[in-house]
């Protein structure tokens, strides 16, 4: 059987300065990216670029609502009331839903990973995975070291990969909104040329 990976991609919403050169690189590699966003930041501009590009690459999904934090690093905090949050996420879904259609895919992502346990079963009656929970996460394309956060090189992610290459299936974290050099955009790039040449790419919808 093949292996297997899957990209995930946060925060969609704005259209940010790169955006497109992003969008465009999955394009240009024919690799798959799954893209979290958030139904609270969604502009206008970046449903018509995705409209524009087409969605032989991109899949979407829900990442949280707001995005905002209710409690430090969590949208969903016990103190919630679990009706209000479960309104919030269906108007989330409306709006993706009317957004993108058949592109939309309900699986969910919740901000900072974190969500009380309270929600769960609302979560699971609406969609069909969460990641990480059900969809985990192995390797985040960025590090802080002790100069702050930045893309790792493509050295340092061959030999994370090369590290867990037997497992059957991978899940790769990455944030599109944090790329801003072209030189960052190209290690992605030949990221996704190398993996290419061991994995099939997968969306969520296909795992
Ligand atoms: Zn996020």
């Amino acid at each position: 059987m093949d292996k297997i990976i899957y990209f995930r991609d946060d925060d969609l919403g704005i259209t940010d300065k790169l955006l497109k050169e992003y969008l465009q690189i999955w394009i240009d590699t024919d690799t798959k990216v799954n893209l979290e966003c958030i139904p609270a930041r969604l502009e206008q501009s970046t449903i018509k670029l995705l409209n524009s590009l087409g969605y032989d690459h991109f899949e979407i999904h829900q990442h949280g609502v707001s995005h905002l934090e209710f409690d430090p690093w969590n949208e969903f905090p016990e103190h919630r009331d679990i009706s209000a949050v479960e309104d919030s996420l269906d108007t989330g879904r409306r709006k993706l839903e009317q957004a993108f259609g058949e592109h939309f895919k309900p699986f969910f992502t919740p901000p900072w990973h974190n969500i009380h346990q309270k929600f769960l079963p609302s979560v699971y009656s609406r969609y069909k995975a969460i990641s990480p929970f059900d969809i985990p996460i192995h390797i985040d394309m960025r590090i802080r070291d002790e100069n702050g956060p930045r893309w790792k090189t493509l050295d340092e992610l061959k030999k994370e990969y090369d590290r867990i290459k037997d497992l059957p299936a991978i899940g790769v974290l990455l944030h599109h909104y944090l790329y801003n050099n072209q030189e960052d955009l190209q290690i992605l790039k030949e990221f996704l040329l190398f993996l290419k040449k061991e994995r099939k790419f997968k969306f969520f919808s296909e795992l």
